[in-house]
């Protein structure tokens, strides 16, 4: 039997009821993989072996007793770690909440382990989610299973990176910019942030609250769409969840595309954009074409201004979100002969550069005298993009464009200059200040092998359709590629 860490999850949970193999096993073939690929990668900060055999165990032993429960039912999972695991450390890749156990489960993981899921550890991230290479992670970067010279984006990388090898099945990330569907698009695999309010965030460590969405990695659409049923819905712990109908995830997968308008989005085909990615892009809009999509060229005007109002928005909400860490309740204190200068110095050894520089550019944003002219003028651009977006969605039913304007770049290579670095989030961040969903798939890879990824957006609460799209992209692009480092050949270096 080929080895079960390449199995999807949909096969997993196949093989699973068949009585092919038990949770145990499919845990072990994973753990393995994992005992290979850490060493080159470093996808995880913790893993929770015994939480995860006790996981299987209890799966193993629900599903002979027929308690079904359904997809994600003993199926090994890993989770970003920012979202709170109850006694498991959550350090948001940052030293100044190293060691710092929650007493709870964030909902989303709750929801996972209510499904029979065995949460196998936390992965590597920027910290607090902020930068697109993980390389801002105070505990070291995430290497890109594709060229471990390369980024694995960010800020999920260690979540993309697991999934890409089989050191997870599937894996959560978070999505304030683009942080779940850049690293998907470099580590060749499927990541989706959900519409604002579908999935709870209760026990995410917020970032920039109007932004952060929590959404699944998978190897495959179908993938994707079973975690995202798994975790979706109204939470009451989470002010900002969404109390409506959801949309039927899996419904539409397979329907294919035939008589649906796709709407390229002009703005983020060609400046900026590296000409491989452009040609895969238009590659597939050929494709999608002759399956019988009409595709037609649409305008988001306020594009432009996407990147501009995002750097002034989630830094903005980060100054004041990040208040809270302090050396009082959580984690790192410095101590000092005031409690001021306690906060001052804990703040100061606890946060990396990033972080700090995040900090002061939100605050000065949202000083007197200055919070008009910034992050009011910022918040008027987003006004605008929502506009843009609805005036494209009278036309067509869901938009295109690459996922990033370059492959996995180089570790090292954009680090010594933001801008550039901030540059990465230029195709993603458009949904998160709109508030829609967008995906991640991989279509094909440029000449050095690595990974390209197309996005494909709806309209809020679209991800029936957004999902339907995705799938017949995944049909046509016929991506069956794995990293080298994705077989049990490998051996440590
Ligand atoms: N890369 C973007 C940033 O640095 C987005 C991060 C994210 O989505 N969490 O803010």
């Amino acid at each position: 039997m080929a080895d079960l860490a390449d199995l999807t999850i949909a096969a997993a949970g196949a093989g699973l009821r068949a009585g092919e193999f038990s949770a145990v096993e499919l845990l072990a073939a994973v753990a393995r993989r994992a005992s290979v690929t850490e060493s080159h990668l470093h996808a995880f900060l913790t893993l929770d072996r015994d939480g995860a055999y006790a996981a299987a165990e209890a799966a193993d032993a629900a599903l002979k007793e027929g308690n079904d429960l359904g997809p994600l039912q003993g199926i090994p999972l890993a989770v970003k770690d920012n979202m709170c695991t109850r006694g498991i450390e959550t350090t948001c890749g940052s030293q100044i909440l190293a060691g710092y156990r929650p007493p709870y489960d964030a909902t989303a993981v709750r929801r996972l382990r209510e499904a029979g899921a065995v949460v196998v550890g936390k992965t590597n991230l920027d910290e607090y989610a902020m930068g697109s290479s993980t390389e801002n992670s105070a505990f070291g970067p995430t290497r890109n299973p594709w060229d471990t010279d390369r980024v694995p984006g960010g800020s999920s990388g260690g979540s993309a990176a697991a999934v890409a090898v089989g050191s997870a099945l599937g894996a959560l990330g978070s999505d304030t910019g683009g942080s779940i569907r850049q690293p998907a698009a470099l580590c060749g695999i499927v990541g989706l942030k959900p519409t604002y309010g579908l999935v709870s965030r209760y026990g995410l460590v917020a970032f920039a609250s109007s932004l952060d969405q929590i959404g699944p990695f998978g190897r495959t659409v179908e993938d994707a769409a079973l975690l995202l049923d798994g975790i979706l819905g109204f939470d009451p712990n989470d002010a900002t969840s969404y109390r409506g109908e959801v949309p039927a995830i899996t419904r539409s997968l397979g329907a294919g595309v035939a008589g649906l308008r796709i709407g390229v989005v002009a703005e983020l085909l060609d400046e900026g954009i590296d000409s491989q990615v452009t040609a895969a892009t238009e590659t597939m809009l050929d494709q999608l074409a002759a399956a019988g999509a009409e595709v037609v060229e649409v305008s988001l005007p306020s594009a432009e201004y996407g990147l501009s109002a995002y750097y002034l928005n989630a830094p903005a909400e980060c100054s004041a979100n990040l208040a809270r860490f302090d050396g009082v309740r959580y984690g790192l204190r410095v101590d000092g002969a005031t409690t001021e200068e306690m906060m001052a110095r804990s703040r100061a050894a606890g946060f990396g550069p990033e972080v700090t520089r995040r900090i002061l550019l939100g605050t000065y944003a949202l000083s007197a005298g200055y919070y008009d002219a910034f992050y009011g003028q910022a918040q008027r651009v987003r006004t605008l993009i929502r506009q843009d977006f609805d005036a494209a969605y009278e036309q067509v039913d869901v938009l295109v464009s690459p996922t990033t304007p370059t492959t996995a770049f180089r570790i090292g290579e954009k680090t010594d200059d933001p801008l550039t670095m901030y540059l990465s989030d230029v195709c993603t961040i458009l949904s998160n200040l709109a508030g829609h969903p967008g995906i991640s798939l991989p279509i094909g890879v440029d000449s050095k092998g690595l990974p390209i990824g197309l996005q494909v957006m709806a309209p809020a609460l679209g991800e029936e359709m957004l999902f339907r799209v995705a799938a017949a992209v995944e049909d046509l692009a016929g991506f069956d590629r794995r990293p080298a480092l994705a077989t049990s050949e490998v051996s440590p270096p």
